[in-house]
């Protein structure tokens, strides 16, 4: 079997490269840029099934109010988690969850049947106090190029089965009136940022998680190692930390080991500006460390 070095975020750029050249069959890579987001959904949904991480939940079970989850993944583990937490005074919805305004979808849309979820009385009493910031968008999320509308399924069905990703994002349309467009996945590579400033949420995103980096007294990046080429994060953290006033505390997990870990603490130490970093090696060992 023919090994390809290419991987998911790769595959994407590329096709999103040659979308852009006015060649004949455009149409028809569109149509397969799609069906690839639609794959990785329902590959990634998979994960979701059963139990949630118990991970992700430990973490979840740990943030307080005014909390900030900042994630470059697409998947949907963290929002997974909060989505099921239970705990008292902390709240966490779709509707403004993810630091943006965000209508729920429910249901297996067939394409004309897809309703706006009723709003529940905690949904309605509503205001998340902690935030999922997810800034190369996320599998579940669909945008209205037309009216700017961002929609999202809702996590579980009766059975507690998800249903986030269903169907193909260019059939379902946008439910708001006289609009009707047809909806977008926001999945976005992060060398391909530039192509997706002109969505507005998008760049409000990032101020916010720039502002709550900035106010942050204590940090955890959970194996995140600033790729070099997510240029837009490196120089967020540098411009976050250079204003921030108030770190007392950076934590690092990451399966790293020997030269690539002393390379990685030596990046994290000369972008969060610290002589000492709490350093964990393994998920799990950290979240055990973590208060309920
Ligand atoms: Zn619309």
């Amino acid at each position: 079997m023919h090994r390809s070095d290419l991987d998911m975020e790769e595959v994407l750029t590329l096709l999103n490269i040659e979308m852009e050249e006015d060649i004949p069959g455009r149409d028809r890579l569109r149509q397969a840029y799609e069906e690839y987001l639609l794959l990785m959904a329902l590959t990634f949904d998979k994960i979701l099934y059963g139990e949630p991480c118990p991970h992700h939940r430990r973490i979840a079970q740990s943030l307080g109010a005014g909390d900030t989850v900042i994630s470059f993944n697409y998947e949907l583990l963290m929002d997974y988690a909060l989505h099921h937490l239970q705990r008292d005074g902390i709240q966490w919805h779709i509707k403004d969850g993810y630091g943006i305004s965000c209508d729920p979808l429910a249901g297996m849309p067939a394409t004309e049947d897809l309703q706006r979820v009723q709003e529940t009385a905690a949904t309605a009493a509503g205001g998340s106090n902690v935030k999922l910031l997810k800034l190369h968008g996320s599998l579940n999320w669909l945008y209205c190029p037309q009216c700017g509308q961002l929609y999202a399924y809702e996590h579980s069905d009766a059975r507690g089965h998800s249903v986030i990703i269903n169907g193909m994002a260019n059939m379902i349309q946008c439910t708001t009136e006289h609009c009707c467009q047809r909806l977008s996945r926001v999945i976005i590579p992060p060398t391909l940022m530039k192509n997706y400033q002109s969505i507005p949420f998008i760049p409000e995103l990032w101020q916010q998680a720039r502002q709550a980096l900035q106010r942050a007294s204590e940090i955890i990046v959970i194996g995140y190692s600033f790729p070099t080429t997510d240029f837009r994060s490196n120089w967020m953290f540098r411009k976050a930390m250079v204003d921030n006033k108030s770190l007392k505390k950076v934590t690092i997990v990451d399966a790293a080991e020997g030269y690539a870990r002393q390379a990685l603490l030596t990046k994290h130490k000369s972008i969060f500006r610290v002589d000492h970093l709490a350093f964990h090696h393994d998920i799990a060992e950290f979240t055990s460390t973590l208060e309920r």
